[in-house]
């Protein structure tokens, strides 16, 4: 009657919850009141660790509640090895038995199986001598089949909720290569998606950049060895693998990697998935951890998938940047357009205002161009734009901007640069195209400009192209080839 109480009442909590740990407590709560123990412990097995460490207990002090034993030691460690309870009715006459618990007299250890395989022990302790009779060890082992079937219910359940989270995440990176449009913000989220959907401690992407692979972006708590934007090469190992036979690679035990491989100061193992658009492969993308041997083949297909909708998602926002980009590019001379300057100029005059700089703009306008065209014909004076933006285009920093603001008139925005500065940047620029040879143009091709700078003559985009533009008509009126600063102030460009 004991017997079929207890297995019922066991079978009952294994079916009470999907959550392992409530589970494993309910069932030593059982062992424990019905066997009169002191001590019950389930130990799970580590195989890679070959360790087997408590999982869930009762009766043991804090912090001896946390132990851990090699395969083999123990009593526990032994019925490891055995696949069969073990059993020390006097501990103290019992070389194997190590001390956990000061009044532990006797203890059964049984392992848990799982078909034929070990997953972990059922460990039972009792303050009296000889406490287990061969009954109650058969009943404890029949009992400790249920506390197998739990821990493999809950593994199941936990590895379905995975799946479920997989799909998830798939869903999600598929959903934000629709919504996202910034490539850089799209990265930096696909990585912390993956790295919770698949619970990795870290996951990087690589893209492709010509010969080498930058890391773009990266999520999780290793430490980097490199920056953002490393650049590796191609043809290293792993990369060169990755990306000429386009499969996926597992490395189990990367720790010995050194020097300008080594990505992670933790990382132990990698996984490494090609992503690939329309037969393109575009990057890399990485999973790091700290342990070895941390990447399992059953997740493969799913990171597969996610690798796949991440390079979809990649193309698409390359694709986005681009024609971004061709909205803001001039089709003759391929310098920007008006609609970009406007653009770029609210930004540099909120960072002019930000940080106190002075930034100035350029109206540069070619002279009787209407002349060129009539004397040399249309298709002459559009090389003559041409290279006049090329010209203009090599004179400026990196971080000057230059466009065609229409016709044959151009605007520069030339950064932290007071006025002073900025009619020495046009003069530069007038020589140089004064001094130019236009081929198939017998004469002299000349400029004028005009000059004015934030926030002496105008603090708004409009007070300033204005200025600019009257600069610019007082340099015509003067007989043009000439660079004029603006007569306008602040307060009249505002119109008070
Ligand atoms: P000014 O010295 O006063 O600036 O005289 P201008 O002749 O340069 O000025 P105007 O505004 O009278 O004429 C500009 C000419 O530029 C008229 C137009 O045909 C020409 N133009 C505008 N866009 C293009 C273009 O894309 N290609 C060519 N070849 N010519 C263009
Ligand atoms: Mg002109
Ligand atoms: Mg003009």
């Amino acid at each position: 009657m004991q017997k079929i109480a207890i297995l019922y009442e066991a079978g009952q909590a294994v079916l009470s919850t999907f959550d392992l740990d409530e589970v494993l407590q309910r069932i030593l709560e059982i062992a424990r009141d019905y066997f009169h123990l002191r001590n019950v412990a389930i130990l799970l097995l580590d195989k890679e660790a070959q360790q087997l460490c408590v999982r869930s207990q009762i009766g043991w002090d804090r912090g001896h509640d946390r132990i851990c034993l090699g395969i083999g030691e123990g009593l526990s460690g032994a019925s490891v090895l055995k696949k069969q309870p073990v059993y020390a009715p006097d501990v103290s006459k019992d070389s194997r038995y190590v001390c956990a618990a000061q009044a532990t007299r006797s203890e059964l250890a049984i392992p848990l199986m799982v078909r034929d395989e070990v997953v972990g022990v059922l460990d039972c302790q009792s303050d009296r001598l000889n406490h287990f009779d061969d009954e109650t060890i058969d009943l404890l082992t029949l009992f400790s089949t249920q506390a197998s079937i739990a821990l493999q219910n809950a593994r199941l359940y936990s590895l379905e909720r995975q799946r479920a989270r997989q799909l998830e995440a798939i869903n999600v990176i598929a959903q934000q290569s629709t919504a996202v449009m910034d490539l850089q913000d799209l990265l930096a989220r696909v990585c912390s998606v993956i790295r919770q959907a698949f619970q990795v401690p870290h996951v990087s992407l690589f893209l492709r950049d010509e010969g080498d692979l930058v890391l773009r972006a990266h999520d999780g708590t290793l430490t980097p060895c490199v920056a953002l934007d490393a650049r590796f090469p191609v043809n290293q190992q792993p990369w060169s693998r990755i990306l000429s036979t386009n499969g996926t690679a597992v490395e189990n035990d990367i720790s010995f990697t050194s020097g300008d491989f080594k990505l992670f100061v933790e990382a132990a193992s990698r996984m490494s998935i090609p992503l690939i658009s329309f037969g393109q492969t575009l990057g890399v993308l990485t999973l790091h951890s700290s342990k070895p041997h941390a990447f399992r083949e059953d997740e493969l297909q799913s990171l597969e998938s996610v690798a796949d909708i991440c390079a979809t998602s990649i193309q698409n926002a390359n694709y986005l940047e681009r024609v971004k980009q061709l909205a803001y590019l001039d089709g003759l001379t391929g310098i920007f357009n008006r609609r970009f300057f406007e653009l770029r100029i609210n930004e540099e005059i909120e960072r002019a205002r930000r940080y106190q700089f002075s930034m100035a703009v350029v109206m540069a306008d070619i002279d009787q161009f209407k002349k060129l065209n009539d004397e040399f014909g249309h298709l002459l004076g559009d090389e003559v734009l041409r290279q006049v933006s090329s010209l203009f285009h090599q004179q400026l920093r990196k971080m000057d901007v230059v466009c065609r603001y229409g016709g044959e008139e151009f605007s520069v925005l030339l950064t932290q640069t007071n006025a002073q500065h900025a009619v020495g940047v046009a003069e530069k620029l007038r020589r140089v195209v004064e001094m130019w040879q236009f081929p198939g143009v017998p004469r002299t091709v000349t400029i004028s400009a005009g000059v004015a700078a934030f926030p002496d003559h105008g603090v708004t985009r409009d007070e300033l192209v204005r200025a600019a533009d009257i600069a610019l008509y007082a340099a015509k009126q003067a007989g043009r080839n000439r660079v004029c600063l603006t007569t306008a102030t602040r307060k009249a460009a505002a119109g008070n």
